[in-house]
């Protein structure tokens, strides 16, 4: 169809609680829709073992991260267990600006600080089943100390209260499901009218 303005891409926010399951649906998402663009995010925690400096994120010093907060760098960012973690802003913007969309998989306080900034984003919450359920996958996950693993699970409650400022809810208890949902999100959010 022609139109005479661009339509911008569309920002897709997925957000939860650490140990939902949202960094194994956005792999999958991934793989689905190669063209999606993945913002890779920024952090001043150590690189676990694999993980690969501006793949899995850019990693930084304090200093460093710091000095880009002061350049607005950041369309968020957030201290997440003692550790910046945030999303560059040209790279995510450009793009949208661009009619591409960006899939950004943040933590709670970041979709938050996005919500505010670009309202038009979708913004999808993931949920475990259950408390053991996240507890198990945190655990079984084997990269956090047990006073990390205890920090984390003691914030839950405050997190899940945070729901109903998103979009979309998911309950990942079958990640096939939770993916198709998600699927499912960003192929009816493509075909709105009006999303600028
Ligand atoms: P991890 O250290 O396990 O990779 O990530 C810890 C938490 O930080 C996860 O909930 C993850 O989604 C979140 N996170 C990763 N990147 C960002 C980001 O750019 N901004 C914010 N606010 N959270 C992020």
């Amino acid at each position: 169809m022609n139109t005479t303005k661009k339509d911008k891409g569309i920002l897709l926010v997925v957000s939860g609680p650490s140990g939902a399951g949202k960094g194994t649906i956005c792999a999958a998402i991934r793989k689905i829709f190669p063209k999606l663009n993945y913002s890779i995010s920024m952090t001043t925690r150590a690189p676990r073992k694999g993980e690969v400096e501006g793949t899995s994120y850019f990693f930084r010093t304090n200093e460093e991260f710091e000095k880009l907060i002061k350049e607005d760098a950041f369309l968020e960012y957030a201290r997440v267990y003692d550790h910046y973690y945030g999303t560059p802003k040209k790279y995510a913007l450009d793009k949208i600006e661009n009619g591409e969309s960006v899939l950004l998989e943040i933590d709670i306080q970041g979709a938050m600080q996005v919500k505010q900034r670009y309202p038009q984003g979708v913004f999808v919450y993931v949920v475990p089943p259950s408390l053991d359920v996240l507890s198990a996958r945190i655990h079984g996950r084997g990269t956090d100390s047990e006073e990390v693993i205890q920090k984390r699970l003691a914030k839950i409650t405050d997190e899940l209260a945070m729901a109903h400022k998103y979009d979309y809810i998911i309950v990942n208890d079958v990640l096939e499901d939770a993916v198709h949902k998600v699927c499912s999100i960003l192929e009816a959010e493509s075909c709105k009218l009006s999303r600028n």
